[in-house]
């Protein structure tokens, strides 16, 4: 989501005739972009725009968009702190991006034309902003404001414009992305129409909650070889308790219920998953290893639990840190080899694999690829799986 948000951005400043580098000893602007999730992925961001301070020094002119997430929580504090940040433009602004940095008065008016946007292979298309769940312990409610789907035509727009961009694979995003519904335009129908597009070769989604999956979803994912058979389902814990406590809005039985229907329809899943959530006792995080053992993930992300600001779960008290520690550890091995499992299983099967590079490309299922031969980029080939590593097929 990070990663559209900053496209996004750079659309506006390319229209004011800046270039992007990487490099920040020719760069003139820093466009930061930030993520408070997790207290450390805010940590970095401050401690970055910390050090920006003897770059913005050492030549004149130079200019720093501290941006996103953190920028929304801190933007008072930033200002106050980092006398350097020259412009602060919170994740709830994205759509005022535009106004933000033209009322800085530190860049040249737009353009008429921003040019076509190069996209790469997989073109980042938002379809919903903000979320309209709260999570006991998740803070991108209070960072990205309400729920709202955008309405088609707009996606459509994108979605053109990234495939004309060069674009092979679509990624559909939002924070409850199957959440969608514009007008009684749910989920499974925006799927339906964006396969028709000819240009389009492959549609992902990210990220996915459980609450929306069901019949018609299944029988919408049947249709098209386009419909990607891999979903990221972040479930956080295995034991009904802690979900409940987390304010997930399913059970440990639902999950596997859902988890059953994307089975029967070919959908590979990998997950999110949360140690040491207060309320988590010993029983509880046991469920969480056995929901491994019942589901075949391809893999799964780890977390500490992270108190949050203005989250109700920050305001519990905390389980011990060695104990989180040890968790995570024995939660890491048995994600490693379920995932290992999930590689292995592959092994002799014939997929259809979008290449990417000439020798490395995802199956419909998002396992990654190299090969022997060299393909077109950009290009769906069916390639026999020889053996599989511990992270990548080799066919
Ligand atoms: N909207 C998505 C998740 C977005 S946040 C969903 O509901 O599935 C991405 C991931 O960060 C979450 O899945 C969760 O595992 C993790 N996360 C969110 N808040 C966290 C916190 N306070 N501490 C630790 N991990 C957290
Ligand atoms: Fe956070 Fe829950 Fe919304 Fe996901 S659904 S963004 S975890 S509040």
């Amino acid at each position: 989501m990070n990663a559209a948000d900053s496209a996004e951005m750079l659309l506006h400043l390319a229209a004011r005739g800046c270039a992007q580098t990487e490099d920040l000893d020719t760069a003139d602007i820093v466009l930061l972009n930030t993520c408070t999730v997790r207290d450390h992925a805010e940590h970095r961001a401050l401690s970055f725009l910390g050090r920006l301070a003897k770059w913005k020094a050492a030549k004149e002119g130079r200019v720093i968009i501290f941006a996103g997430c953190a920028a929304q929580r801190l933007g008072k504090s930033v200002r106050r702190k980092f006398p350097q940040a020259d412009i602060i433009a919170g994740a709830k602004n994205i759509d005022g991006f535009a106004e933000i940095i033209d009322n800085s008065r530190l860049f040249a008016p737009a353009g008429a034309q921003s040019g076509q946007e190069q996209s790469g292979l997989i073109g980042l298309v938002n379809i919903t902003r903000g979320c309209g769940f709260k999570c006991a312990y998740c803070i991108v409610p209070y960072v990205r404001g309400e729920a709202h789907s955008l309405p088609p035509e707009i996606i459509f727009k994108e979605t053109r414009r990234k495939l004309d961009g060069g674009a092979a694979e679509i990624m559909l995003l939002g924070q409850v992305v199957n959440g969608y519904n514009y007008k009684g335009l749910n989920f499974s129908g925006l799927l339906k129409e964006l396969i028709q597009l000819p240009q389009l070769k492959r549609l992902r989604w990210m990220s996915p909650h459980p609450a929306f999956i069901d019949e018609e979803f299944a029988q919408t994912i049947a249709l098209s070889q386009k419909l990607s058979r891999h979903m990221h389902l972040p479930v956080q814990s295995g034991s009904s308790k802690v979900l409940q406590e987390m304010k997930r809005g399913y059970t440990r039985e639902i999950f596997l219920e859902k988890i059953k229907l994307l089975d029967q329809a070919g959908v590979r899943v990998s997950t999110d998953i949360i140690v040491g959530y207060p309320t988590e006792t010993q029983k509880d995080f046991e469920d969480t290893l056995s929901l491994l053992d019942a589901v075949p993930f391809t893999g799964a992300y780890c977390f500490k639990f992270s108190p949050r600001a203005l989250t109700p779960a920050a305001a519990l008290p905390p389980i011990p840190e060695e104990v989180v520690e040890k968790r995570l550890d024995i939660l890491l091995n048995k994600v490693k080899q379920s995932s290992k499992a999930a590689y292995a299983r592959q092994t002799g099967s014939v997929q259809p694999v979008l290449f990417e590079t000439p020798q490395n490309g995802r199956t419909l299922t998002n396992f990654w690829v190299r090969t022997t031969r060299k393909y077109k980029i950009g290009e769906i080939t069916d390639i026999e799986i020889k053996e599989a590593k511990e992270t990548i097929l080799l066919g």
